[in-house]
């Protein structure tokens, strides 16, 4: 009979819990949804496939991870490659991007960016044994683009001055693989990125200076998700504050 009465009595707490649910407001429901954040797929040392945990990491991963248990956001992270990221968000089908996006003027008309994390810009890439060391040795080469990147749209807005053509991919890999194979003589990469692959022994070379320094920020599509926005440079604020942050950028040789 006790244990009938404990029952009726969990029974009752479990009803009264829920119809406290129940009459949840939105703040209550804000702090329930889990976001999808989307991001690139290779480009370390901010996001790549680590095969021996079946994992993705970087930098961006880590400093996701790192303001989302300091804000108490709630994630699932799809690395589905830059351009497709971009696109995910725009087609409101992800929430928010972080794949070492540059933040731009011409981004801020479709997109709303957290604070900048990380300052880079891009760097010419060339293969090895190449001769070539500026634009002014492209005239009549074909260079490597990765979709939707800064690095791209430079490689097209000089092309016609500098009298060659350009050959899309859709991945950072792919335009490296492009170069080693003689089928492009060139692409533009983020600086950061060519220098980890370089010391990860990919057969390419950076020439020149680096170009467009600006700086990388988390994004929604514009208009949406500002309390995720909100949460991200405070997140950022509270990691920079206690060492997280230069943690991170340590772990990456930073
Ligand atoms: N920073 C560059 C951009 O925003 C490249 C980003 C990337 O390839 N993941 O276009």
């Amino acid at each position: 009979m006790k244990k009938f009465f404990a029952l009726v009595l969990a029974i009752l707490m479990v009803a009264s819990l829920a119809a406290c649910g129940g009459s949840t407001n939105d703040a209550t429901a804000d702090q329930a949804k889990v976001y999808t954040i989307v991001s690139d797929n290779a480009f370390a040392p901010f996001e790549s496939y680590d095969s021996e945990t079946g994992e993705y990491v970087g930098i961006d991963m880590d400093i996701m991870a790192a303001i989302a248990e300091d804000q108490g956001i709630e994630y699932n992270m799809m690395n589905v490659g830059f351009d497709p990221a971009l696109a995910k968000v725009q087609a409101g089908q992800a929430d928010a991007v972080i794949a070492g996006m540059t933040i731009t003027d011409e981004r801020k008309e479709i997109f709303d960016f957290s604070e900048g994390y990380f300052e880079d810009g891009q760097v010419m890439v060339v293969a090895k044994d190449s001769d070539i060391d500026s634009l002014d040795d492209l005239n009549g080469k074909v260079v490597a683009t990765k979709n939707g990147t800064m690095g791209a749209e430079y490689a097209n807005a000089n092309k016609d001055e500098y009298g060659y053509t350009t050959k899309a991919f859709e991945g950072s890999n792919e335009q490296y693989q492009a170069i080693i194979n003689g089928n492009c003589v060139a692409c533009f990469e983020d600086y950061t990125v060519i220098g980890d692959a370089i010391k990860n022994g990919v057969e390419l070379k950076t020439v020149g200076e680096k170009i467009n320094p600006s700086f990388y920020g988390f994004a929604v599509k514009k208009g949406t998700n500002a309390e995720l926005i909100e949460k991200f440079n405070a997140g950022l604020a509270n990691i920079k504050a206690n060492g997280k942050y230069d943690e991170i950028l340590a772990k990456y040789g930073m």
